[in-house]
C-alpha cells in the first residue's frame, strides 16, 4: 500500500465522516503524535474524529476493507505507549464523541460517551448529588473510552475497585465495523457472556469503545484527609489494616517512600509539612458519613498509633486548601515525571509482603548501573507500586527495564496497561498458554489486525 491507497481511503473516510472529521494538516496531527509518556512521536498520516457510533463504525469498517492500520485515541495521557502512533498509521480520536446522555437517579447511574473527560463525569454526577468515584490525577485530560480500555485505577480503588467495577454498560465498534451495543443500567445481566469485559482492559486491541454506562456512589458528606509520617514499612502495613477497621469509610491509603518525597517538595517547591525528615509517608482519605464522629475516629486512631510507635507525626486536613496541599504531593507524580524527563516511570504491583525488598533491591541495582532512581510511591492498599528511574541513555533504559522487572514477583502493569513499552515483558507476568488465549481472541475479533497493532501481545 502506498500513497494512492491512502489518498482513495482518505477520500472514502471523507465522504462517511465530513471534511470536519478527517484531518490531513501535518501541524494538526502533531498534537496525535504520542501520549503522556512522550516517547517514540510520531504524528499519524490522517486523524478521524467521528461524532456518533454510526461514524466509528463507518470509518473502521472503510479501514477494515483497505487492511490500515489503526490506532485509538481517547485524552493521550496513557502511560504505556498505547495510543503513540506507529509510522503510517491512521489515528482514530474520540475526541468529538463525547458528552453525559442519560443521568438515572434511582438506578444510580449515567451514560458518557467515550470521548467524555473524567472530570466532566464527576461533575455531571456531583451535580445530582451523587459520586462517580474513579478518580487519577490525570482527570482533567483523560476520557471514558480511555479509562475503559486501560481499566484505569487511581486513588480510590481500595474502596470502589478499578473502571471494571464501575462500569455496568458498554457500546463498542469491532474492526469491521460491527456495534455491539448493551447499554441497559441494571447492575444485574447474566444473560450469556458478559461481553463488555472483551473491552475493558483490553486497551483498544479488541474494539473501540463508543459510550458507556457508568455506576454511581452516593457522595460522601465529607473527604477527610490526613498526612501521616511512618519509621518503617511495616508500620504502614499495620496502619493501612487498623484504619481499614477502626476509621469510618477508608477511601485512600497512598505510600510514599522518602526520596519520593523529598524529590517532590525539592522540585516542585511545595512547603515541607513537617519539621524533620521520615522514611516513609502515607497520604489517608476517609469518607464520612458522620463527619464530626468520624473525624473523631480517624484522630484518635492516629493518636493510638503514635503512642505505640511506628507513626512518627500526622497532620489531618482542617480545610479542602489543606487537604489540595497534600494531595499535590502524591498528585506531583505526573508533573515531577515531566520536570525529570527523560524518566522512566514503572507501575508494577505484588504481594504487599514483597514490597519492602523489593524496593531495597531496584534502589541498589539503579545505584550500581549509575542511574538516578527517584523513589517510590503508590495505592499501597492495592498492592500497586510506581518507581521512577531516569536513566542516562538509551542503554541504560533496556538495563534499567531489566532490572525492574527482573526483580519482580508480580505484575509488570498494575493499572496503565502494556500499550508498546511493557508488550517485551507481558510474559513476565501472563504464561505462554494465556498469551495463546489472547492471540486467538484477537484473531477473531479483528482478523486483518488493523486496531492498534503491536500493542499488548
Ligand atoms: C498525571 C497522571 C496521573 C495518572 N494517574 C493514573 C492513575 O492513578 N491510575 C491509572 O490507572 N492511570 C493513571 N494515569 C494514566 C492515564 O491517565 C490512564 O491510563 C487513562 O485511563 C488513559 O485515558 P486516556 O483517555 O488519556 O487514554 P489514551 O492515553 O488516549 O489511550 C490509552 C489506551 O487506551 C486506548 N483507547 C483510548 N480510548 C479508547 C476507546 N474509546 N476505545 C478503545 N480504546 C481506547 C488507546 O488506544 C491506548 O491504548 C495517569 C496519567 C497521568 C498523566
Amino acid at each position: 500500500v502506498g500513497q494512492p491507497d491512502l489518498d482513495r481511503l482518505l477520500g472514502t473516510l471523507e465522504a462517511a465522516l465530513g471534511p470536519a472529521g478527517v484531518l490531513v494538516d501535518p501541524g494538526l496531527l502533531q498534537r496525535h503524535a504520542c501520549d503522556w509518556s512522550g516517547e517514540d512521536r510520531c504524528a499519524p498520516v490522517a486523524v478521524l474524529r467521528p461524532r456518533t457510533t454510526a461514524e466509528v463504525a463507518a470509518a473502521l469498517a472503510r479501514c477494515n476493507e483497505s487492511g490500515w492500520p489503526v490506532v485509538v485515541q481517547g485524552g493521550l495521557t496513557g502511560l504505556a505507549g498505547g495510543a503513540t502512533p506507529r509510522r503510517g498509521e491512521i489515528a482514530l480520536s474520540l475526541e468529538r464523541l463525547g458528552g453525559v446522555d442519560a443521568l438515572d437517579l434511582p438506578t444510580a447511574t449515567l451514560v458518557a460517551g467515550a470521548g467524555t473527560r473524567l472530570q466532566d463525569v464527576q461533575q455531571a454526577a456531583a451535580g445530582a448529588g451523587l459520586a462517580f468515584p474513579l478518580d487519577l490525577g490525570s482527570r482533567g485530560s483523560c476520557t471514558v473510552g480511555g479509562n475503559v480500555a486501560t481499566n484505569a485505577g487511581g486513588n480510590r480503588v481500595l474502596r470502589y475497585g478499578m473502571m471494571r467495577n464501575l462500569v455496568v454498560g458498554l457500546e463498542a465498534v469491532l474492526a469491521d465495523g460491527t456495534v455491539l451495543s448493551s447499554l441497559l443500567p441494571m447492575l444485574k445481566d447474566n444473560a450469556g457472556y458478559d461481553l463488555k469485559q472483551l473491552f475493558i482492559g483490553t486497551e483498544g486491541t479488541l474494539g473501540v469503545v463508543t459510550r458507556a454506562v457508568l455506576r454511581l456512589y452516593p457522595e460522601p458528606i465529607e473527604r477527610i484527609t490526613a498526612l501521616v509520617a511512618l519509621d518503617s514499612f511495616d508500620a504502614l502495613t499495620s496502619l493501612l489494616m487498623r484504619l481499614r477497621h477502626t476509621a469510618g469509610s477508608l477511601s485512600a491509603f497512598e505510600a510514599m517512600w522518602a526520596d519520593y518525597f523529598e524529590c517532590a517538595l525539592s522540585t516542585l517547591g511545595y512547603a515541607r509539612p513537617f519539621h524533620a525528615q521520615h522514611p516513609f509517608y502515607a497520604v489517608v482519605e476517609v469518607e464520612a458519613a458522620e463527619p464530626v464522629a468520624d473525624r473523631e475516629r480517624l484522630e484518635s486512631t492516629l493518636a493510638a498509633a503514635l503512642d505505640e510507635g511506628g507513626v512518627r507525626d500526622a497532620v489531618v486536613a482542617a480545610s479542602l486548601e489543606d487537604a489540595a496541599r497534600i494531595w499535590r504531593i502524591r498528585e506531583g507524580a505526573g508533573e515531577l515525571i515531566g520536570r525529570l524527563a527523560p524518566a522512566m516511570a514503572f507501575d508494577v504491583s505484588m504481594p504487599l509482603a514483597l514490597m519492602p525488598d523489593y524496593v531495597r533491591t531496584v534502589g541498589a541495582g539503579a545505584a550500581r548501573l549509575g542511574v538516578r532512581a527517584f523513589g517510590a510511591f503508590g495505592h499501597l492498599g492495592d498492592g500497586n507500586l510506581h518507581l521512577i528511574v531516569a536513566p542516562g541513555s538509551a542503554s541504560d533504559g533496556a538495563a534499567v527495564d531489566a532490572l525492574v522487572y527482573g526483580a519482580l514477583r508480580g505484575s509488570v502493569s498494575a493499572e496503565h496497561g502494556i500499550g508498546r513499552h511493557k508488550r517485551p515483558w507481558l510474559a513476565h507476568t501472563r504464561s505462554a498458554a494465556e498469551i495463546a488465549t489472547m492471540r486467538g481472541l484477537k484473531r477473531h475479533l479483528d482478523p486483518r489486525g488493523i486496531l492498534n497493532p503491536q500493542r499488548v501481545i
